[in-house]
C-alpha cells in the first residue's frame, strides 16, 4: 500500500490524473534486482566499465572530470538512453542528476519503477564543453560501448530520452514531437524503442508531461506484449 500511494505521488509530481492498476497486475520492474556490479556478471561489465574509463577515441576525453558509464540493473526489462552527461553528471559520474534527474526518478516511479529497476545510460559517456550537442564523430566513436551494454543488458524496450538521443538511435533527423507516439525499432535489433520528452525539456514546457505520460504507458504496454 505505501508504495502504491507514493506512485500515486509521483503521478501527481507529473501533473497526471493516477489510475489503478488492474487486480493482479504488477507494474514492470518488480522482478529481483540484479545489480550491474554483481560479480557473476562482472565479466563483461568490468571489461566494458575499464575501456569506457579509459579511452581516449574523442576528443570529449581531454575536458571530462570522469566518464559516465551509466547505472541501474544489469539485466532490466528497461533501458533509458539519454544524451550526455551534463555538468553535474560529469562530476558526479552518474546520468540523470539533479532536477532533470528528479524529474526521470519521477517518471519512472510513476511506472512502479525505481532507477535500480531499469538500466540508465547515455549516447556519450563523456560531457560536452559547456553541454553542447554532440557532434556527430564523437557519438560515432562512442556508439559501440552503447551496443554492448545493450547487448549485456538485453532489455525488452529502450526508452529513448530527449532529441539527441533518439535521432542517434534511430538514425533519424526527425523532431521528438514526430518521433514520439509510436513505437520503433532499434535499426539490426528489432528491439522496441519508444521516444519521449528529455526531463530536462519538460522542466521548461510542463504542459508536455502529460504527452510524457503518454509515452511511458506507450512503452509500458509495448513491453506487456512482449513479456
Ligand atoms: S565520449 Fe565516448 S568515445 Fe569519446 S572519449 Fe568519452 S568514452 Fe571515449
Amino acid at each position: 500500500m505505501q508504495a502504491e500511494s507514493r506512485r500515486r505521488e509521483y503521478l501527481k509530481a507529473l501533473d497526471i490524473d493516477c489510475y489503478t492498476l488492474r487486480n493482479g497486475e504488477t507494474a514492470p520492474g518488480d522482478e529481483p534486482v540484479t545489480d550491474a556490479t554483481d560479480p557473476a556478471d562482472s565479466v563483461g561489465w568490468d571489461d566494458l566499465r575499464a575501456q569506457v574509463a579509459a579511452c581516449t577515441q574523442c576528443a570529449l576525453h581531454q575536458t571530462r572530470t570522469q566518464t559516465v558509464f551509466g547505472v541501474g540493473s544489469a539485466d532490466a526489462d528497461w533501458m533509458i538512453i539519454g544524451e550526455a552527461p551534463g555538468q553535474e553528471e560529469d562530476r558526479r559520474g552518474e546520468p540523470f542528476v539533479g532536477r532533470a534527474g528528479k524529474l526521470l526518478d519521477e517518471m519512472l516511479m510513476s511506472l512502479g519503477l525505481s532507477r535500480d529497476r531499469v538500466f540508465i545510460a547515455n549516447i556519450l559517456k563523456c560531457r560536452p564543453p559547456n553541454n553542447r550537442d554532440p557532434h556527430a564523430d564523437e557519438a560515432a566513436s562512442c556508439r559501440s560501448y552503447l551496443e554492448r551494454q545493450i547487448d549485456l543488458v538485453a532489455p525488452r524496450i529502450i526508452l529513448a530520452v530527449g532529441r539527441i538521443a533518439a535521432q542517434h538511435l534511430l538514425a533519424s533527423d526527425a523532431p521528438v514531437g514526430r518521433l514520439r507516439g509510436s513505437v520503433h525499432a532499434l535499426p539490426d535489433r528489432q528491439l522496441p524503442v519508444v521516444v519521449t520528452y528529455h526531463p530536462a525539456y519538460l522542466l521548461r514546457s510542463p504542459t508536455q508531461k502529460r504527452k510524457s505520460w503518454q509515452d511511458l504507458v506507450l512503452a509500458r504496454r509495448v513491453l506487456r506484449e512482449r513479456l
